[in-house]
């Protein structure tokens, strides 16, 4: 188990004070929220929970204390785990931080993956339109969802979700880039056409995330070779594929047959 992981779980050196948590707000809304005549040993109970240093990270010590060996702009932080039960199975969520760019992802782990090799993985890219709303555009969600059921059916596994949307570009220039796309190009052209790459994605921050879960090897979870390439330059061991394939839909045929041609994906 990495250091980060240890320190995360356990409080780790955070500097923040010993029982500061239960301010006089905190304690009236505990006092609010049981209205059972047993407010007062609770409150006691709870203080016992939260005296000495909190088992999170707080805001103001995200990545101030990287390591020796990883430069501070190139910081990822374990900043805190919990059980999380959900619709496809009950697993541990961890968030993170990425000093880099600010940004905070995510990973659900079912089962044990600490030093696991061929461990189940998908590493998912935020895909707002596809991922909250259910676009039909792309099969995002449908990757994202079989994925987390088929990591709940393993002994072992984990979902990370990177927050890179639209291949790394943002929420906004997808938009104008579909917009782009309604008019005839298609989704690499669409990207070239706003200045950017059609990939503008980066993994290193998942190698990093799978390193802080003490994930050795991994089984990726894909239909893209680029991704285990990309994956693999940035240390990660790839054991094998597997593959992830959806049926299509009408408004996504033309997307996944870009994929497919353009971008190298198996299907
Ligand atoms: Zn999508």
């Amino acid at each position: 188990m990495s250091k980060l992981l240890r320190d995360a779980q356990s409080g780790g050196d955070t500097g923040h004070p010993p029982g500061g948590l239960l301010d006089s707000a905190g304690a009236e809304s505990v006092r609010r929220s049981k209205p059972n005549g047993h407010h007062f040993d609770q409150r006691s109970e709870l203080q016992k929970k939260l005296a000495g240093p909190p088992s999170f990270v707080p805001e103001e010590a995200y990545c101030t204390d990287p390591g020796d060996d990883v430069d501070p702009a190139d910081c990822v932080q374990l900043v805190a785990s919990v059980d999380f039960p959900t619709r496809y199975g009950t697993f541990t969520l961890y968030g993170f931080y990425e000093a880099g760019i600010g940004a905070e992802h995510t990973a659900i782990v079912h089962g044990v993956v600490d030093q696991a090799v061929d461990c189940p993985v998908r590493v998912h890219s935020e895909c707002h339109t596809g991922d909250v709303w259910g676009s039909l555009r792309c099969d995002c969600r449908d990757q994202l969802e079989a994925a987390i059921k088929f990591v709940a059916s393993q002994d072992r596994g984990a979902v990370v979700y990177l927050r890179q949307e639209g291949r790394g570009i943002g929420l906004l220039n997808k938009i104008k880039a579909y917009h782009l796309q309604d008019l005839g190009l298609d989704t690499v052209e669409a990207n070239e056409y706003l200045g950017y790459p059609a990939e503008a994605r980066s993994y290193g921050v998942a190698a990093r995330i799978l390193d802080l879960l003490g994930i050795r090897s991994v089984a990726l979870l894909t239909n893209n070779p680029d991704k285990i390439e990309k994956l693999t330059n940035e240390g990660v061991e790839v054991t094998r594929r597997i593959p992830i394939q959806m049926p299509t839909n009408p408004h996504n045929e033309f997307y996944m047959e870009t994929k497919r041609e353009k971008m190298g994906h198996l299907f």
